[in-house]
């Protein structure tokens, strides 16, 4: 029997809707590295507004927003506090040592969360033989911590101790607006803790490409320099920003769909023998699932989940990965559950 694929890998796997693809194709474009493409100029005027900030850019991707925003605060050799779990440290080849010489200094955070108190810690006194500690990043969510939410309280402490120690401070809000929806703070109250800040249109937000990155002026002035020198700047980007503002316009307040059924699916997987959440609190569009206790090993049961039609990422080795997105229906979080624990109650392989 075929059915039909329920893919919760990521929400990078969200398709553009055809309202998208209409925005899209009717946009009005023009030279982007001259900074004559109107699409692209009212989209980064739209984000500046919604995180607070005075100016902000388009990019291709958020690894480039990380990635530039590092090369921006750091000389070759300074170091970048971060939480242990940080998509910076594990999932970007390298780039902050790559691209910026930079090091980062490794902090054992609560899922994500660092503590004014850790991040005095990890600051080093100035001294000739040791790195300079100049930044702090933070992420929110947290990916990798089960789409945690910074509690703005939380956010505002650790960020004001960085600003003390003579830090400037960095957010890395590829779910930026996942935090918002699911916390009721606004993005301009998040971001109002940093010094720059991105937004991923990719992810939730269900654009095909883009990321935007905002701060002050001097910032994203030094910033528009190296997205030409990393081969960023681009051409008729109006066709690509346009998706960005149809989603920034129709896409934000129905991230609370993706959040309840992440919030409903981890019901039904939690009710399975042999798997339990990790963490066990659903706070956005994620649910992390760890089946150590059916015998069964990450690997071995996503390759068996393909053969039936649900795709998950693996996360550890007994870790999977389920993140709900504008694609995936109610229903089909109540099929995913019900695959899976037809899998669970098979042998394990
Ligand atoms: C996906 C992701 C990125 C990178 O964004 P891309 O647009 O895929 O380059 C950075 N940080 C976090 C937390 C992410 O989940």
């Amino acid at each position: 029997m075929s059915q039909i694929t329920i893919d919760l890998y990521s929400d990078t796997h969200s398709k553009p809707t055809d309202a998208m693809r209409r925005a899209m194709a009717s946009a009005e474009v023009g030279d982007e590295q001259q900074g004559a493409d109107p699409t692209t100029k009212k989209l980064e005027e739209m984000v500046a507004e919604l995180l607070g900030k005075e100016a902000a850019l388009f990019l291709p991707s958020g690894t480039m927003c990380n990635q530039i925003s590092f090369r921006v605060w750091c000389e070759p050799g300074d170091e970048v506090v971060i939480d242990s779990t940080c998509h910076v440290m594990h999932s970007e080849a390298g780039g902050a040592a790559a691209l910026s010489g930079a090091t980062f200094n490794v902090v054992a955070g609560d899922r994500g969360v660092i503590s004014p108190g850790q991040l005095r810690a990890a600051v080093r006194p100035a001294s000739v033989y040791a790195p300079r500690t100049v930044l702090l990043s933070v992420e929110n969510t947290v990916n990798f911590a089960g789409g945690r939410v910074w509690p703005l309280d939380a956010l505002q402490a650790v960020t004001a101790a960085a600003s003390d120690c003579g830090l400037k401070r960095h957010m890395d809000g590829a779910r930026l607006m996942n935090a918002v929806v699911a916390s009721g703070v606004s993005a301009a109250d998040f971001a109002a803790t940093v010094d720059s800040c991105w937004i991923d249109l990719s992810k939730g937000l269900g654009c095909p490409v883009g990321a935007v990155l905002a701060g002050d002026r001097d910032f994203i002035r030094a910033a528009l320099r190296f997205k030409h020198q990393f081969g960023g700047a681009m051409r008729q980007s109006g066709i690509i920003a346009a998706a960005g503002i149809h989603a920034l316009e129709h896409h934000v307040t129905r991230l609370a769909e993706d959040h309840e059924n992440a919030r409903r699916l981890a019901a039904a997987v939690s009710a399975i023998p042999g798997v339990h959440l990790d963490p066990p609190e659903i706070e956005s569009n994620m649910v992390y699932i760890d089946v150590a206790e059916s015998g069964w090993t990450a690997p071995a049961l996503v390759e068996a989940l393909k053969s039936d039609g649900l795709l998950l990422s693996v996360m550890g080795p007994t870790r999977l990965r389920a993140v709900t997105h504008i694609d995936v229906t109610t229903g089909m979080v109540d099929e995913a559950a019900a695959r899976l624990a037809q899998r669970l109650s098979e042998p394990p392989r």
